[in-house]
């Protein structure tokens, strides 16, 4: 249930001060990965949030978003496709890069990756700023998916980052 997803991410996350850099506390949900009654609690809370029936293919972020995003679509009996980080994908591919604090990232996916009318659902572990989430949201987007959904286990919910996604819904299991 949505309850018990909220109370076992937030009893599996370690805080992590100064990681990668100074100033930043890093929310590490390994632990919650790592311990099998907990996932499958977790996954499967995001698979019924949605329905079972509500999307044709899952998308996950590189790279944490590839472990939620391979267990939600296994659950669902649909496939899965990765957004990975520049450079990474062997054919064709889409690109968006955003601004991060310092400096840019990209994000990429393979142009033919989706088939047209298909219902995607994004899922990652983590969302900050919401930068990632909006570059991976019209990334699907610019390759022909149709974006249903965009579930994060925890969402650090003072950095607004669902009103720079707005009107597109966000769904964490958990909102610090
Ligand atoms: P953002 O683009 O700021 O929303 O950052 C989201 C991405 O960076 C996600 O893929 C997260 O895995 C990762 N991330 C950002 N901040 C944190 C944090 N404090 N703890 C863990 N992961 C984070």
């Amino acid at each position: 249930s949505g309850p018990e997803a909220a109370r076992l991410v937030a009893s599996r996350v370690l805080d992590v001060p100064d990681f990668p850099k100074p100033g930043v506390l890093f929310k590490d949900l390994m632990p919650l990965f790592a311990d099998g009654v907990a996932f499958r609690e977790v996954i499967d809370g995001i698979v019924a949030y949605h329905g079972r029936d509500g999307f044709d293919v899952v998308v996950g972020i590189e790279a944490r978003g590839f472990v939620v995003a391979a267990a939600v679509a296994y659950a669902a009996g649909v496939g899965v496709v990765p957004v990975r980080k520049a450079g990474k994908l062997p054919r064709p591919a889409h690109s968006v890069s955003y601004a991060l604090e310092y400096g840019e990232a990209t994000l990429e996916v393979h142009e033919d990756a989706f088939t047209a009318g298909h219902r995607v659902l994004v899922v990652d572990d983590v969302l900050a700023t919401g930068g990632t989430a909006e570059a991976t949201l019209d990334l699907v987007e610019r390759a022909g998916g149709t974006v249903t959904g965009f579930t994060v286990l925890l969402e650090l919910g003072f950095l607004g980052a669902r009103q720079r996604l707005a009107p597109r819904p966000v769904h964490a299991l958990l909102t610090v």
